[in-house]
Formats: C-alpha cells, sequence, structure tokens
C-alpha cells in the first residue's frame, strides 16, 4: 500500500458537511486540509451545458452509481436482505457538493423541542409512551445552534420571511418556529398562482402559510465570504439538477470558491474512503483507493467523516470502532437510531393551466399548524405530526405526465387514457407533507452477511419498517392535504399512501435518512458527544445527519450544516490548542 505525507485534517467526503468544515478550518487556522471525494468534479459550466429530464431526473446522472455500491434492506430481524438495484426511496448523492448539488433547496430550521424530543415526551406521556420508542436528547439545544443556522442561512443567501424575530411573533412568517436571530437575508420568492392559492385557502381554514425557506435566490446576493451569485430564473431545473445560473446554492458555488486556491487546503476527487485506521484509542489517517485503483493509506492527526448518513455509519463499522448495535439486547450504539421520514401526496387538479414547468425547487409555501405536536387529534394517538405543503418546483413534462383526476376516464392506457392526460397536462400539482419519523429499537443499520461492493466489503443493511404510528401521521397529514386542496377549489386526486403499508425501498419519499452514528449526552446511547465527537476517539469526528437520534419534519440540510459549523467552531477555538474530549 502506497503511504502519503501526513496531514492536519482529512475529510472523507466533499458535500455539504465536507466542504463546510473544510472551508471554516483552512480559512481559520493555517492546518492543512485534505477533503477526499470519491465522486467526480462538478462544475458550473457542466450544468451549464444543458440540462435534460432523461438523463437527470429519470436515470439519476447525479447519483451513486448503484452497480458499484448500494444498500440493502429487509424489514424486520431475521429476515434476509435484498440489495436496493435500482433508485427508490432515497437518492444518495456521489461527486464534488454531494447531494447538495442536486438537492430542492428547501430550508428549514427544527423546531427547538426537537433537541429534547425525548424529555419532553416523557414529560407529557410518561409511561403511556410505546415500549420500543428509542427516541433520545440531542445534548444541544436550539438557542446553542441558534448563531449557527444563522451563519448557514447566510451563506447561502436564504430567502424567507421570519415567524419569530427574538421572541417577537410577526405576521407572514412561521409563528411556531424557534426565535430567529434575525430576518432572513433575503426576501421570499414571488408566490406563483398556485401557492397564493394555497396561502388563501390555509388562512380560510385558520392556518398559519409562510413562504418555505428557500435556498434559491430571490435576487442577486453577496454572502459574507464575498461570493456573489445571481437571482433564480425560474427555469424549473432544480431538484435532482445542478443549478445552470448559481442561483441555487450548492457546495461547488458557495464553498468551493472560498477554497480554491488556497494553500492550505487540497480536494482529491475519484477516492473512495474505505477505512479509517486507529490504533490504541487514536485515529491515525485513512486508506482509500484512488482513481488508479490503489490502494493508498492518508495520515493525519484529525479525521472527519462527512460521508453522508448511510456511508458514515458503515465505514465506523467497517473500521471495526465502536460496539455495533444489537436490537436483541439493546447493547451497542452504531448503527441504532435510523430513521427516514413520513411522507404523503395529495394530487390536485385545477381548471386552469398552472404553468407549472416554471418554478424552483423550493418556490412554495408551508403550514406548520401540525407540526411537532400542535393541533393533533388526540383520538388518533399521533405523538408527533408534521410539515404540509405546496410548491411550484417545476414540473417536468416526461416524470410528471399522465396525472388524471378520479372519475375522468377509467381507462389506465390507450387512446382515452392519453386523451384525459393530454387535457390534464399542465394542470395537476400536489399538497405534500413530511412527518417526523421517531426511533425504534427494531430500526437499524449494520453490514450486511452477503452482499459487497465492487471492493468486495459489505454493503450497509437497513432494517426498516413502518409502525402503526407513521402509518397514522401519513393519515393525518393526507386528511389536512384533502381539506385544504379542496379549499383551493382544487379536484383531489388519490394520495401516495407510500406509509400506508411496510416500508417500501420503491418509491421516492425524500433522501433524508438520518441516524445510526448518533450523537447524544452519554457514551451509553450514543456514538458521539454533542459535539459531533466520537466518546471514545476524539481526533474523529462524525458530522452529518447520521448524528441525528430521530427524524424532524422537513428538511435536514440546514440542521446539519448548523451542527457542522458549531463542530468546526469548537474544534477551532478549542480543540486544536487543547485536543482531547470536548464534553
Ligand atoms: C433529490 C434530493 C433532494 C433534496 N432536497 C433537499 C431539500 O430541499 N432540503 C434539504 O434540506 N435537504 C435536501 N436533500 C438532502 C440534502 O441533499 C442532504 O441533507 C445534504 O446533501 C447532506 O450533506 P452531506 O454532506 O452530509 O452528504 P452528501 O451531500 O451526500 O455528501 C456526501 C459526499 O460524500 C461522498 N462520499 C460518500 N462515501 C464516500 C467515501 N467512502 N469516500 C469518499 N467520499 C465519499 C459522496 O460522494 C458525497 O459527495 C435532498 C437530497 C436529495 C438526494
Amino acid at each position: 500500500m502506497q503511504r502519503l505525507k501526513p496531514v492536519d485534517v482529512v475529510i472523507a467526503g466533499g458535500g455539504w458537511v465536507g466542504l463546510a468544515m473544510a472551508k471554516e478550518i483552512a480559512t481559520r487556522t493555517s492546518l492543512s486540509v485534505l477533503v477526499l471525494e470519491r465522486g467526480p468534479a462538478r462544475r458550473l459550466k457542466d450544468y451549464a451545458a444543458g440540462m435534460d429530464e432523461v438523463d437527470y431526473a429519470l436515470r439519476f446522472k447525479m447519483m451513486q452509481n448503484l452497480a458499484e455500491e448500494t444498500t440493502t434492506h429487509r424489514h424486520s430481524i431475521g429476515q434476509t436482505a435484498a440489495p436496493i438495484r435500482q433508485y427508490g426511496s432515497f437518492n444518495p448523492g456521489t461527486g464534488v457538493g454531494g447531494a447538495g448539488e442536486h438537492w430542492g433547496g428547501l430550508a428549514y430550521r427544527y423546531l427547538p423541542d426537537q433537541f429534547r424530543l425525548a424529555t419532553m415526551l416523557r414529560e407529557k406521556h410518561g409511561t403511556r409512551l410505546p415500549a420500543d420508542l428509542l427516541v433520545q436528547d440531542w445534548g444541544v439545544t436550539y438557542d446553542e445552534l441558534e448563531p449557527y443556522y444563522w451563519q448557514a442561512e447566510q451563506m447561502m443567501g436564504i430567502g424567507g420571511k421570519a415567524g419569530n424575530l427574538r421572541g417577537q411573533i410577526v405576521e407572514g412568517g412561521n409563528p411556531f418556529e424557534g426565535p430567529r436571530s434575525h430576518e432572513f437575508p433575503n426576501p421570499p420568492h414571488k408566490p406563483t398562482w398556485l401557492v397564493s392559492r394555497f396561502n388563501q385557502a390555509a388562512r380560510e381554514l385558520g392556518y398559519h402559510p409562510f413562504p418555505t425557506p428557500a435556498a434559491t435566490l430571490s435576487q442577486t446576493y453577496r454572502n459574507p465570504d464575498g461570493v456573489t451569485r445571481s437571482g433564480c430564473a425560474y427555469c424549473g431545473y432544480c431538484l435532482r439538477y445542478g443549478c445552470m445560473i448559481g442561483a441555487k446554492a450548492q457546495p461547488t458555488n458557495t464553498l468551493l470558491p472560498v477554497l480554491t486556491g488556497r494553500k492550505n487546503f487540497t480536494l482529491r476527487t475519484g477516492c473512495n474512503v474505505r477505512r479509517i485506521a486507529h490504533r490504541e484509542g487514536t485515529a491515525t489517517g485513512v486508506t482509500y483507493i484512488g482513481e488508479s485503483g490503489v490502494e493508498i493509506e492518508q495520515p493525519a492527526h484529525v479525521v472527519i467523516l462527512g460521508s453522508w448518513t448511510l456511508n458514515n455509519c458503515r465505514l465506523l463499522l467497517l473500521s471495526k470502532i465502536g460496539e455495533p448495535y444489537d436490537p436483541a439486547t439493546g447493547k451497542g450504539t452504531l448503527g441504532r437510531n435510523l430513521t427516514h421520514q413520513v411522507g404523503t401526496a395529495t394530487p390536485i387538479f385545477f381548471e386552469r393551466p398552472l404553468n407549472a414547468f416554471m418554478g424552483a425547487g423550493a418556490l412554495g409555501a408551508t403550514l406548520a399548524d401540525f407540526d411537532g405536536d400542535r393541533n393533533l387529534d388526540p383520538s388518533m394517538g399521533i405523538l408527533r405530526g408534521g410539515q404540509i405543503r405546496v410548491t411550484s418546483g417545476g414540473e417536468a413534462p416526461i416524470g410528471s405526465f399522465g396525472r388524471i383526476p378520479p372519475g375522468e376516464t377509467e381507462a389506465s392506457w390507450g387512446s382515452a387514457w392519453k386523451k384525459a392526460a393530454l387535457k390534464w397536462w399542465d394542470h395537476a400539482s400536489s399538497i405534500t407533507s413530511e412527518a417526523e419519523h421517531l426511533a425504534y429499537r427494531q430500526n437499524y443499520i449494520d453490514l450486511d452477511p452477503t452482499y459487497t461492493d465492487k471492493f468486495g466489503d459489505p454493503l450497509a443493511r437497513l432494517t426498516l419498517d413502518w409502525t402503526d404510528h407513521e402509518r397514522r401521521q401519513a393519515e393525518m397529514t393526507i386528511q389536512v392535504q384533502a381539506k385544504v386542496g379542496k379549499a383551493m377549489g382544487a379536484r383531489i386526486g388519490n394520495p401516495a399512501r407510500r406509509v400506508a403499508g411496510r416500508y417500501s425501498t420503491v418509491e421516492y419519499q425524500s433522501s433524508h435518512v438520518s441516524g445510526g452514528v448518533v450523537a447524544g449526552t452519554s457514551p451509553e446511547n450514543s456514538v458521539l458527544n454533542p459535539w459531533m465527537q466520537h466518546w471514545s476517539i476524539p481526533n474523529l469526528w462524525v458530522v452529518g445527519a447520521s448524528g441525528f437520534p430521530q427524524n424532524s419534519s422537513g428538511n435536514p440540510t440546514m440542521t446539519i450544516l448548523a451542527m457542522a459549523y458549531r463542530s468546526a467552531d469548537v474544534m477551532i477555538k478549542r480543540y486544536f490548542k487543547r485536543p482531547g474530549s470536548m464534553a
């Protein structure tokens, strides 16, 4: 094996986490920082050369190649897991920028009570909580994270409307959010007809709609790092595409420009990290396979994993760091608290055309009236709800073709179906929801005993299924979606009942898989301390949604980045001066 010269900090993964950590450390210290990214470089000019629905949205051009590495899934212990061979319930990214290149740009913060969920639920429900529930407090509060949320929002130039400014409720924003220290860096996008209709209907029903916080710029913006990006052109090529003009915040158009050219920063692409090298409680670097196919050892004083939820967990399992979780005994912490999200969608149809081919991935409106534990009907037996929203995100013509309201035609093919599909093209949208997914003892990640990746390493195996709690959450959000849709004057289609039966890897839900390497208050219940630092290997930091003890409603990236900035800050202010545990 080839052995390279040591670096101060090596980071596995060049997505939002990897490049945010690199940018903080490389610009605020003189330490040498190396990012190893398994995928290719990504450049604006590649995106500007043209976007194509077939390549990007239907054939997943920017995603991990599942023929080289995938994940296996089973519903319960005792079953044999099967490999996910086609893209379905989530879409992991690859290449510089990671999934942050092809994300939608919805940029919510989590509710303050999310960070002390276990305590809150115990206070409220006591012994009536399900016995298999494994929710936990994070060991960090919303107030501690707030400055780092603000840092991430400024870096991206998030557009939105504050609903709670330093404790004052502000008209037009989300009145249920945690206090913000600042108004958003940019105004929200102007609402489309569809979004205005949603807002009006929701208000008539007594709800509190607010503009969805968007990482796609509503106007030209220069961020505190001096990076200027132009406002959105509403071309509609957002979700699953890289932005052609750089209006959507992506790691390559916000963080990479600051890092490029710095002497203490190196980015190596085509480098697949396989193990964290460690000896006697200290990480000594990583080993990876480079573009030439040669295995290389990269010594480092500090190792940071930023390779996304499943890869972070798998790398620790492969490197034999920590005790793998055993659901039968409850022993071990590595792999536990695997969660996804409870996604639902209700199609809505209008007589007038929507011009839905235009838009931006995050141009929309959201309701948080059923988020957290707000307005939950006690007879439904639900502990936590979710957000409800509508998005004018750009409906691509092939993928969204064929939506027809019930009663229009019985046919599902042939000329009658084609006629109806053409009539309703551009008259259809949907109201969607992502509800919280609580952690349970039986849902976890370990290594598959049968299937391997192209290098012969075991794949990550997900043991994951819904419980009746998620099925009830889904019913609740579908009921609200239909109520709002009717108030909008829409014809209501059959809702996507993704959560009605068993967990399905076939249908897209969201790419917000979390857990496996969770942060917490004690090594008994977590792998990381609240700084995302490994409890027993202090020079190993594992950053990203792998650290989330359970899954919140809405999208995770702003919380991922807030946690990353907080980790980087403590490293720079304390850890690099006096290495050791920060807990
Ligand atoms: C289609 C889609 C839409 C989304 N929309 C939203 C949204 O609207 N709002 C929101 O908040 N979130 C959204 N997300 C989620 C968001 O993209 C992620 O939360 C975010 O990208 C996570 O950042 P990360 O750096 O942890 O992981 P990633 O972005 O996945 O980056 C990890 C990087 O690590 C690399 N890597 C992995 N393993 C290795 C290895 N062994 N060696 C070297 N490199 C490795 C990968 O190639 C990748 O580049 C979306 C995701 C998808 C897929």
